[in-house]
Order: C-alpha cells, then sequence, then structure tokens
C-alpha cells in the first residue's frame, strides 16, 4: 500500500518507518503540507496522511477522489481541517488517533501555566547573565485557586487528575458529564458560573463551529479581573483579536497558548530569518505576560509512539476492511 505522508518531520519519518517495517505499508514523505498547490503528490498513492494544519476541504477532498484515493489518515485527534460531511459524499474514509498519551498534552498544560505563573523563562535568563534580582518575578500559590476547565475529556481529565494534586479547587465545563471527573476532583457547574469564578481556565474541548471563537470578548467580560487562560485545544477557540484588548486593558492576568488560530502560516516551520506578516501573532509576542509554545503538546516519545502504531493499525485496518470505529471520524447522525 502506498501512502503520501504531508506535513511530515524527521521524527515523523522516524515514528512511522521504525514501527511500519515489517508491514506492506510504503510511505513517501513530504515536508510540505496538502493544499489546492500540493495535490499533484497525490497522484498513484493509495492513501493520503496528514497532520492538523494539512488542507482537507472540499476541492482537496474532491481530486483526492478523482486520484482514486479512499482514506484520508489523520496522524492527529483533532479534525477540525477535514471537511467530513463532503468526504462521507465523495466516499472517502477518514481515521484518526484519537487517543495518544492524553498526559503529553496535559503536562504541557501544566508546564505553560507553571511557567507563566512562577516566571520561569525569564528567570532562567536572568540567572545566566548573574542577575539575581527577583524584582518582577513573583508569582502564585496554585494550592487553593480555583480553576476551570472547559471540556472534560482524556486531556482534561489528565490535568483535572494533576490539578488535583496541586490541591486546586477544580469546577468544570463540558455538555457531557462524566463520573470518573468527578470521582477525580472536577466539580460540574455552568459554563457562565466557571466563566466567572475561576482564577485560571484551561480549554480542552474541540474546535466545532459551537466552539469557534468560545472566548470572545462577551464571554471575557465575565470573567474575574486578572484571570490566566491557557489553550492547548485549538487556536479558533480564541477570538486572538478580542483577547489581544483583555491583555491591554489588563482584565486578563495572563496567557499561554500552544495553539493560534492562523497558526498554520507559523508553525512547525523555522522562521527565524524571515519576516513574519502576521502583525496580530507579532503584537502576542509583546506582553511580558504571554507564554506561547509551537503546538508542542502533543510532542513526547510516549505520543509520537502511540500515533506511529495507531496510524499504521489504521492504514492496515482499512485495507483489511476493519476499521476500528471509535478510530474513524463521521458526521454526527441527524
Ligand atoms: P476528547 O474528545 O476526549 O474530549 C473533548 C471533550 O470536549 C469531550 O468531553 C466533549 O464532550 C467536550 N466538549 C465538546 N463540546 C464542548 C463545549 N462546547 N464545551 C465544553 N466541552 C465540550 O478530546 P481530547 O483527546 O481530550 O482532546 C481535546 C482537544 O485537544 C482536541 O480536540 C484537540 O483539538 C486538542 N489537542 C491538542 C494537542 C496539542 O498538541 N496541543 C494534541 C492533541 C489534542
Amino acid at each position: 500500500m502506498k501512502v503520501a505522508v504531508f506535513s511530515a518531520k524527521p521524527y515523523d519519518k522516524l515514528f512511522l518507518s521504525k514501527y511500519a517495517a515489517d508491514t506492506a505499508i510504503e510511505f513517501t514523505f513530504y515536508e510540505t503540507s496538502l493544499g489546492p498547490d500540493t495535490l499533484a503528490l497525490c497522484e498513484g498513492f493509495n492513501a493520503v496522511n496528514c497532520f492538523v494544519n494539512d488542507d482537507l476541504s472540499v476541492p482537496v477532498l474532491s481530486t483526492l477522489k478523482d486520484f482514486g484515493i479512499r482514506h484520508v489518515s489523520l496522524r492527529c485527534a483533532g479534525f477540525n481541517n477535514v471537511d467530513i460531511k463532503q468526504a462521507e459524499a465523495l466516499g472517502i474514509t477518514v481515521t484518526r488517533v484519537p487517543a495518544y498519551s492524553p498526559e503529553s498534552v496535559a503536562e504541557h498544560t501544566l508546564a505553560l501555566l507553571l511557567t507563566l505563573n512562577r516566571k520561569t523563562h525569564k528567570a532562567y535568563n536572568r540567572v545566566k547573565e548573574n542577575n539575581f534580582s527577583l524584582q518582577g518575578l513573583m508569582g502564585f500559590n496554585l494550592h487553593g485557586k480555583t480553576i476551570g476547565i472547559i471540556g472534560t475529556g482524556k486531556i482534561g481529565l489528565a490535568v483535572i487528575r494533576i490539578l488535583s494534586g496541586f490541591g486546586c479547587n477544580v469546577i468544570c465545563y463540558d455538555p457531557i458529564q462524566s463520573e470518573v471527573v468527578i470521582q477525580s476532583g472536577g466539580r460540574y457547574v455552568s459554563l457562565a458560573s466557571l466563566l466567572e469564578n475561576a482564577d485560571i481556565i484551561s480549554l480542552h474541548c474541540p474546535l466545532t463551529p459551537e466552539t469557534q471563537h468560545l472566548i470572545d470578548r462577551t464571554a471575557i467580560q465575565q470573567m474575574k479581573h486578572g484571570v490566566i487562560l491557557i489553550n492547548t485545544s485549538r487556536g479558533g477557540l480564541v477570538a486572538t483579536q478580542e483577547v489581544i484588548e483583555a491583555l491591554k486593558s489588563k482584565k486578563l492576568g495572563g496567557l499561554a497558548l500552544d495553539v493560534y488560530e492562523m497558526e498554520s502560516e507559523l508553525f512547525f516551520k523555522d522562521l527565524s530569518s524571515e519576516i513574519i506578516q502576521d502583525d496580530v501573532f507579532q503584537r502576542l509576542l509583546t506582553f511580558p505576560n504571554v507564554v506561547l509554545t509551537g503546538h508542542q503538546g502533543f510532542f513526547t516519545e510516549e505520543a509520537l509512539t502511540e500515533i506511529a502504531m495507531a496510524t499504521i493499525n489504521n492504514l492496515l485496518d482499512y485495507q483489511s476492511g476493519t476499521i476500528n470505529p471509535d478510530n474513524r471520524v463521521m458526521t454526527a447522525p441527524d
């Protein structure tokens, strides 16, 4: 089976090649992303394998069908970049890796929160220059603080477990409540109550038409003054320009992002010698109370191993006609 892998980085090649070694899968790795301009690269393949910022919109899917490709395999959990309805209409099966080490993203969420709060990134640079002044480095205890978790699926639950260990008061919002979340120390409240009462808010719900810009000016107005916002889920959950306004007015006391709504132009590339054209992202970088990482929540050895193994299983399962229903992406029944 010939599979074209898009947005392939050296670590993707390493992990996918290693776990496909004894299979009939033949990977061709393309560093470029999949989109209208790179579609020609897909000709002659049985399947494409894509990542978070590959473009799987209607025109791309239609051409894939014309090339005889009936399987889009995602090596990620989120699928907001795929037009699922259109894929179904075209008879293209979409598979993903719904669960891979949720702890990888949960632990990165904590890394961002602790960095933002205790300013370890600034302290590291100061100490390197023999500057041992503590002025400006004061943080606060997480112990006893109220943390609001929006989305209590696999990653949200892993974050709740860690925060319960810190002695936080964890309040949660999710349209589907989970008993294990309650047993792990989470208390479900309404979204309005969470926004009103949390000292720190962390986003762990998927990006859907309903959650697009969930955190906008109206939501921010309901929050406590000085609230801290963490987003390791998907950039589109946050209306970035409105969050910048809230940082300028100090309504928002801190912001940590691993994801950004226009990230497809920036992330996963070395642009250190380029002129960045995205003024909104550049404005975010100027705030002393903003910490940004480039979508690296998933980036642990354990997660990459699980992603590679599940991706290969999905490809082989599709070929043998026995797809794991949990790994197949389908539109919700009407
Ligand atoms: P999951 O499907 O296990 O959980 C998502 C939860 O969100 C579900 O419980 C669902 O009921 C809830 N939800 C849906 N709509 C909601 C709404 N309007 N308000 C509140 N909750 C809502 O998914 P997961 O594995 O926990 O992943 C969560 C998100 O993390 C993914 O959608 C993905 O976008 C993101 N993610 C990021 C990285 C990274 O590297 N930063 C890696 C993997 C996943």
